[in-house]
């Protein structure tokens, strides 16, 4: 009887553990990098789409607006170099002047990407940024990190340490 009611005891215990284990990774506060594109600032919009990110629980650690020039956004993007869009995709970021944000919350980097809608505007569902603001594929908005490896890379190319403020 005393040995069935330890090992209930200890079957109880470790189903907590197990569900604090999941809640602990499902659950992490994280940094992502977003860039609000040189459409969407030509439009107007940087506005309403920083209103977007805060409603949705992110915060704003660092903002910037820049020029980028055409080494920047190559670098940026040099994932993309053997792409047939790559070209297009540089000389469209570079077409104006860009809005540059670290944004912070639990699981930011995929709220963000959720928040942002899918790459093709026409395929992006209602409400997100790229519904509203994209006109298409390679005029998409906004930019988001998609890993935590490419949000930590992102973040240091744009912001020292000291410009990046977590509150
Ligand atoms: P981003 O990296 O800008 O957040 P994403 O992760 O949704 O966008 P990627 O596959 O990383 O999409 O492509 C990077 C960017 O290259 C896209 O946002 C878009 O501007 C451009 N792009 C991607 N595919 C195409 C395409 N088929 N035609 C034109 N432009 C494209
Ligand atoms: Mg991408």
């Amino acid at each position: 009887m005393l040995r069935s009611i330890s090992l209930l005891l200890l079957i109880i215990i470790a189903s907590i553990g197990a569900v604090h284990a999941v809640d602990s990774t499902s659950t992490t506060r994280e940094q992502t990098l977003s860039i609000i594109k040189p459409d969407a600032v030509a439009g107007n919009h940087i506005g309403e789409i920083i209103a977007l990110f805060e409603k949705n629980g992110l915060r704003i650690d660092a903002l910037s607006m820049k020029q980028l020039t055409k080494q920047q956004a190559e670098d940026f993007y040099a994932v993309h170099r053997d792409r047939p869009f790559y070209k297009g995709l540089v000389d469209f970021m570079i077409s104006g002047p860009v809005v540059i944000l670290v944004l912070d919350g639990e699981n930011a980097i995929a709220k963000n990407r959720e928040i942002m809608g899918a790459t093709d505007p026409m395929k992006a569902e209602k409400g997100t940024i790229r519904s509203n603001f994209a006109k298409s594929m390679g005029e998409n908005a906004v930019h988001g990190s998609d890993s935590k490896e490419a949000a930590k890379t992102e973040i240091q190319f744009f912001f020292k340490p000291d410009q990046v403020f977590i509150r």
